[in-house]
């Protein structure tokens, strides 16, 4: 998978990945120095991608990634998404006048209904199979082709805006308020693949 951005499109294997127009964005994204990732609380990108192409929503993301590693983007990745709320990183607060977002389908946080019954926020059915168990908190795993989705996505954006050296997640910039995206996402095993330290 060889991700490449072109003029604030991204491209797969010389390919602009899927394109949606959203309405919910900022003006002019100038010099980012963040990458926000989230998860978007649902099992499959879709109906994300609907609800952040929707006016209601006034939310959005630059960056939808689904379980399967299907990418989509909503905006030029220079303009300004508002995936990250009242947040606040190394004292600057709107982290979305400085970052980029990336969204991952992941229902996030489960309920245990019995032995090896899961369900996430909406009733929905999760396989066992697909659960992590940490701290005694269910969370949905991200599958392999999501994460390395999500590798070659960062590495594009960081390759195109330089200017971006940080990874964080919804959770760091706005603690308290928001968890995604979850225990069950490696962040530090992704940060380093993305910035291709040791
Ligand atoms: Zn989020």
């Amino acid at each position: 998978m060889a991700f490449a951005v072109k003029t604030h499109v991204l491209f797969q294997d010389d390919k602009p990945v899927a394109q949606r127009k959203t309405p919910n964005m900022g003006g002019a994204l100038v010099r980012p120095s963040l990458l926000v990732m989230h998860f978007t609380a649902s099992q499959r990108a879709a109906g994300a991608i609907s609800w952040l192409c929707n006016t209601a929503a006034k939310a959005s993301a630059q960056i939808v990634i689904d379980v399967d590693g299907t990418v989509t983007q909503l905006m030029p990745l220079n303009r300004v998404a508002w995936h990250a709320g009242l947040s606040k990183w190394k004292g600057k607060s709107g982290c979305n006048s400085f970052s980029i977002g990336i969204e991952m389908a992941n229902p996030g946080l489960l309920r245990r209904l019995g032995n090896d019954k899961f369900a996430d926020s909406y009733g929905h059915s999760v396989p066992a199979a697909q659960v992590t168990t940490i701290n005694g908190r269910h969370w949905a795993l991200y599958p392999k082709a999501q994460q390395d989705a999500a590798t070659g996505v960062a590495q594009a954006i960081i390759a195109a805006y330089p200017t971006i050296r940080e990874i964080v997640g919804h959770s760091d910039i706005a603690p308290g308020r928001k968890i995604d995206p979850g225990d069950a996402w490696p962040m530090e095993s992704f940060r380093s693949k993305v910035f291709g330290r040791k």
